[in-house]
């Protein structure tokens, strides 16, 4: 793992690095560099900007290598990529259109027809249908473990996958969602490696780190391979961009930002500025937004109308997944979801009466959002699935934003009176 760099703390990084003024006519902050295609100096020079990009040939005289096209890169979507490299405490990051367009990269990166892939349960919707549509239909067969503290629960699934071909990727999300589960990262590194000394190949460990981000946890220091995150939700902050990211060592990122030019998934030049721009305000928001979630779940653990939450701030720190935690994770995150004493009917009841907090799907906005997951996110996994998963008719998912807690748990007060 890479320090960070100069040593600063990700507060500082998340304002500056990865952007410098002088190399920019000095402007105090990032212009935006909207042109598709950029000029050569010279034919001769032509061939060093495609020769350092391709073959990675440095330039005559040390000159930065440029920019050709800006599929293949452009300088606002540099300066993403070092910030995000610099707070995931990685070498290198590589940034894309949406969290689904980086999670496909990797996984289109690493699978071939006749691998497997172990996948942690519950999972994200999207990833879901990608692995059992999309690679299932290339001939890569899934395995699934639920349990990610124990480690005979995931070495048996990780021999089971790697008897049905080799296990060539380990993918999963800490915390889960919605249950709120956490999987120790370490723990699953461990099983790659005495999957790959048996087959001679180790499986790549691939972290999505949406639901915290690298404010609460740098999944490449606990034994990750790739950290990929949905850069929609808190480190775009405001609902109003897609972007995904992945980080990691350079010779496992660069190829993958060769293959994005061939999806042709790259992160736009005004997205990228918005994004860089998002960065700087996240450990504000961070904060803000778990000390919100804080209060919040407290009020609706002690609420006799609420059966239980999955609010991470409320696990037994003597329980194992308490002890994790401590060692994995700095911070609660503040998305988590709350059982009501009620079904469909009675969730609906109280949703329609909130005022305050909005009703949409997603996560990691300024503004506290709700959703009822059944009928949802869930909507179209089938009702086993779904509670084995830990969805039941009465599970609503909240997204804690930065607004004053008195008013969220006012509202939260006078709509759980419908219930
Ligand atoms: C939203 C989300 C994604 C997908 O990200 P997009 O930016 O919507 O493509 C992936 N993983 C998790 C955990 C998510 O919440």
């Amino acid at each position: 793992m890479t320090d960070h760099p100069q040593g600063l703390h990700p507060d500082t990084l998340a304002v500056s690095h990865g952007y410098d003024p002088h190399a920019h006519h000095g402007a105090a902050k990032p212009p935006v560099y909207p042109s598709t295609t950029y000029m050569y100096r010279s034919a001769s020079h032509a061939k060093d900007v495609h020769r350092a990009y391709f073959d990675g040939v440095p330039m005559p005289g040390g000159e930065a290598p440029g920019h050709i096209y800006s599929r293949l890169g452009h300088p606002n979507l540099d300066m993403v990529e070092r910030r995000l490299a610099a707070l995931d405490r990685a070498e290198d990051a590589a940034a894309f259109n949406s969290g689904m367009a980086a999670i496909s990269a990797v996984m289109l990166s690493a699978l071939r027809p006749g691998d497997a892939v172990l996948h942690g349960r519950p999972i994200y919707g999207g990833t879901d249908g990608l692995i059992t549509g999309l690679l299932a239909g290339l001939g890569v067969r899934n395995f699934g473990f639920t349990d990610g503290l124990d480690r005979d629960a995931v070495m048996g699934a990780a021999r089971e996958a790697a008897a049905a071909g080799p296990l060539a990727l380990i993918h999963l999300e800490t915390p889960a969602n919605p249950t709120g589960a956490i999987t120790d990262i370490a723990l699953v590194a461990s099983v790659a490696e005495e999957i790959g000394a048996r087959q001679g190949r180790r499986p790549l460990v691939v972290v999505d780190n949406t639901f915290l981000g690298p404010f609460l946890q740098c999944p490449g220091e606990h034994g990750a391979d790739l950290t990929v995150t949905s850069l929609t939700k808190y480190a775009g902050g405001h609902s109003d961009l897609l972007a995904g990211g992945v980080s990691g060592d350079a010779e496992r990122v660069g190829p993958l930002k060769l293959l994005r030019t061939f999806l042709g998934t790259s992160l736009d030049p005004g997205v990228s500025a918005t994004l860089l721009r998002s960065f700087e305000t996240m450990g504000l928001r961070t904060e803000r937004a778990c000390a919100n979630a804080r209060a919040v779940a407290d009020f609706l653990a002690a609420h006799p109308k609420v059966r239980s939450t999955s609010f991470l701030g409320h696990v037994d720190p003597e329980s194992r997944a308490g002890a994790l935690l401590a060692r994995q994770c700095s911070g609660t995150g503040s998305t988590f979801s709350v059982r009501v004493r009620g079904g469909e009917a009675e969730c609906f009841r109280m949703l329609d009466r909130l005022r305050v907090i909005r009703m949409a799907v997603s996560l990691g906005g300024t503004e506290t959002l709700i959703c009822h997951s059944a009928s949802t996110t869930h909507y179209a996994v089938p009702r086993e699935r779904r509670e084995a998963g830990g969805v039941d008719d009465g599970t609503l998912r909240l997204s804690v934003g930065i607004e004053h807690p008195d008013d969220l748990i006012a509202d939260l007060r006078q709509a759980l009176e419908a219930v």
